[in-house]
């Protein structure tokens, strides 16, 4: 998305006046740039922020004859961009685990169906275990056909336990039993995948609130498709005021050019962005960094 930003920028830079950056010169620029944002999904929000947030940096600028004026407004863009991308709150999953007295920890997985929850949940389970921890997977998805299946066939391939009842299974059931077997067992984390949602359905939403009210996880993570792009923001709005996101995990990001939802998950719910997808194999997940964020938008 911020490759046009950039060519957007040389005619900013040109616009701007010689010796002291005027409000006037960054309206005019930004009214161009805010198209480019809106039509690369970043919430309407998100993009007033940044615009508000560049103009704080360069109105009233005094620019001396000689110095480089495209640096400063390409640093007051990129500072506005980074800022946006930097979380209120940071989540070192890891520590949190480790530090929890009593295991396990719990971690339950919301998020519409083909968003890649099941193929993160496993990426994750792969991490984990690279980082010493034992993990169990609930197949609290006994709504979709295959989803059982799927998991299992995954778990394998990562070397992890699945708990799984037949189909129609009370889900909370399943995610109690994995909890149970995970106390028993001595296991660290158990990671609970919920059924999709297509839409909003009232029955589904509802069966997820009682897991999470039941289960009490340590983290709720919201996985979201960045290629869905704004509709992701619209997702992850209504999973929030049903059950509290904690965090979110990004998809597809290796097939996403324009990272507007990077930019606007975390204002949308307040949630910070814990991981990235950036592939179909189990290595493929990268913790959230907003500063290899950057570098992606700016590209
Ligand atoms: P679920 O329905 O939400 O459980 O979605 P799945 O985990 O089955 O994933 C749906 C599709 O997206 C599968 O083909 C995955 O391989 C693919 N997928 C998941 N995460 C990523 C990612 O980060 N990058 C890419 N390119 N594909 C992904």
């Amino acid at each position: 998305m911020f490759g046009k930003l950039k060519e957007k920028l040389n005619s900013f830079v040109d616009k701007v006046a010689q010796t002291e950056i005027s409000e006037k010169d960054v309206n005019n620029a930004l009214d161009e740039l805010e198209w480019e944002l809106l039509e690369a999904d970043v919430a309407f929000e998100v993009v007033e922020e940044l615009k508000e947030r560049i103009k704080s940096e360069l109105v009233g600028r005094k620019v001396k004859i000689g110095t480089n004026k495209r640096k400063i407004v390409e640093d007051a863009v990129e500072k506005a961009v980074l800022d946006v991308l930097t979380p209120q709150r940071k989540i070192n999953i890891i520590e949190e685990i480790r530090s929890k007295t009593e295991k396990p920890y719990v971690i339950a997985f919301v998020g519409f169906n083909g968003s890649g929850k099941t193929t993160t949940i496993a990426k994750l389970a792969n991490y984990l275990r690279k980082h010493g921890l034992s993990v169990v997977i609930a197949a609290s998805d006994t709504f979709r056909a295959g989803a059982i299946e799927q998991v299992e066939e995954h778990a394998k391939r990562v070397g992890v336990r699945v708990i799984k009842h037949r189909y129609g299974a009370d889900p909370t059931a399943v995610a109690y039993d994995a909890i149970h077997h995970a106390k028993a067992k001595g296991i660290d984390v158990v990671l609970i995948d919920t059924a999709g949602r297509n839409e909003l359905n009232r029955n589904l939403m509802d069966e997820m609130k009682k897991i999470v009210r039941v289960t009490k996880p340590d983290l709720v993570i919201f996985v979201g498709d960045a290629l869905a792009g704004n509709a992701i923001i619209e997702q992850a709005r209504q999973f929030n005021e049903a059950v509290k996101i904690d965090g979110v995990v990004l998809t597809k990001l290796d097939a996403d050019a324009r990272g507007g939802a990077a930019l606007s998950i975390g204002h949308a719910i307040g949630a910070p962005i814990l991981f990235i997808g950036v592939g179909q194999g189990y290595d493929d997940l990268k913790e959230y960094d907003e500063k290899w964020m950057l570098e992606k938008i700016f590209g």
